[in-house]
């Protein structure tokens, strides 16, 4: 089962301008969670604007994000154990994302450890 932080991400969920191979990772990882932990996925952020970018990163950041292409998604993990969390990590990175970067990273950039995914 797949909720949603806020309006706006359930929202942007629904827009049909997220990256469509994503879409499917996060609904598999979604079912996964569901019928093997028993936890919900909490979607978090998945459009993030130019403005936002930057107060995560500086005004002058060059740092482009995912996030900004529709082809990134967070995921709470503060509703899951630590072993939970890491199944779902493994559960994503068995899809390629490609040579130099992963599906999945189990992160905090300031706001709290959150799972970011991410498709092309
Ligand atoms: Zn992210």
């Amino acid at each position: 089962m797949i909720s949603f932080k806020t309006e706006r991400i359930e929202n942007e969920w629904n827009s049909g301008l997220m990256n469509k191979k994503l879409k499917d990772i996060v609904n598999m990882a979604g079912l996964y969670m569901k019928y093997v932990n028993g936890v919900g996925l909490i979607l978090t952020e998945i459009f993030r604007y130019q403005d936002e970018q930057e107060s995560i990163y500086g005004a002058t950041t060059r740092k482009r994000s995912v996030h900004q292409y529709w082809r990134g998604v967070d995921i709470r993990v503060n509703n899951m154990t630590d072993e939970q969390a890491n199944d779902l990590l493994s559960f994503l990175n068995k899809v390629p994302y490609g040579l130099k970067h992963r599906t999945a990273t189990l992160h905090d950039v300031g706001f709290g450890k959150h799972l970011h995914c991410q498709s092309k």
